[in-house]
């Protein structure tokens, strides 16, 4: 039996039994967070740079939609229970531009719901039926089967490769492969703003750099150098789940007092306190290992 049965035939019936989608009304949310509607919250890092929210999901996705002057650019579309795209079109006027930061089910949820779509030369090397600029990305990429989400043909007008920019009219995105968790991943960087949107790529508490299919310790050691020789000092990394930390959110006595930052934002210093871990540790062995990185940064390859 390989690994990808044993994920495929044993994750489902875990998850399955975990409810998926919490009541607003006992779902907790940031300090600095407000709610859009029923589903979506927003936190505005910034007027022109959002990160659009999914709370009541269990993973607690966030995507963020970066406007530029004359087109914006939202990065993943989150689970698809609900539709993404009015709470783009409530914050802009703007052409939208939509790009993912890798294949996973919770990130490709609102695809189909965007009619421009750019991908990075990594998400296409794998994947097979490139028809007409159409793909249906594989099961192994999107991992869809865990929580039965249905499968998502893609139609892209524009294939970026690492470090190429997008103009979004006096705001430039650089584009930067970043394998490691998925290596069909990539990370989109303001150098202006000094915004560096990593997908799963990073997250706070324990980076798992293994048991997923398409992770790799040894992509995830060029890909911290790719970010590292491409961003500055001062950079803040804004990730896309609070995993281990939401247990704080969850707690039925929670009081407030958590802002966004303090779950889902990265520094500069935490990349170069990532990229010193590996040089320390070059490889992963067979036996996989729990490792601090530091205060609030844990990896298990
Ligand atoms: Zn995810």
């Amino acid at each position: 039996m390989s690994i990808y049965t044993k994920i495929y035939d044993i994750l489902p019936k875990l998850l399955s039994k975990r409810s998926k989608i919490s009541p607003k009304s006992t779902t907790f949310i940031y300090d600095d967070e407000i709610w859009f509607d029923d589903y979506f919250t927003l936190k505005h890092i910034d007027k022109t740079t959002i990160a659009i929210g999914e709370p009541r999901y269990w993973q607690r996705n966030y995507s963020y939609l970066i406007i530029g002057d004359t087109q914006a650019l939202l990065f993943d579309s989150g689970i698809g229970i609900q539709d993404i795209s009015a709470v783009v079109q409530a914050l802009t006027d703007l052409p939208i531009i939509h790009m993912i930061s890798h294949y996973h089910y919770d990130h490709i949820g609102n695809i189909d719901k965007f009619k421009t779509i750019y991908l990075s030369q990594n998400q296409l090397l794998l994947q097979q039926n490139v028809l007409d600029n159409t793909i249906y990305p594989s099961l192994k990429s999107t991992l869809r089967i865990l929580e039965g989400q249905p499968s998502k043909q893609i139609k892209f007008s524009k294939v970026l490769e690492n470090q190429q920019f997008i103009n979004l009219g006096n705001r430039q995105l650089q584009s930067l492969y970043s394998p490691g968790h998925h290596s069909e991943s990539i990370s989109l960087y303001d150098p202006q703003r000094r915004q560096l949107f990593v997908g799963d790529f990073l997250m706070k508490g324990t980076l798992y750099i293994k048991f997923l299919p398409l992770s790799d310790y040894s992509e995830f050691k060029w890909a911290t150098f790719n970010l590292l020789n491409n961003t500055q000092s001062g950079t803040t990394i804004y990730t896309a789940h609070p995993f281990e930390l939401a247990h704080e959110l969850n707690n039925p006595y929670y009081t407030g007092g958590i802002t966004f930052a303090d779950h889902l934002e990265l520094s500069y210093k935490d990349l170069i306190d990532i990229n010193m871990f590996i040089n320390q540790h070059p490889s992963s062995n067979s036996m996989s290992k729990k490792m601090v990185i530091n205060d609030h940064l844990n990896i298990v390859f």
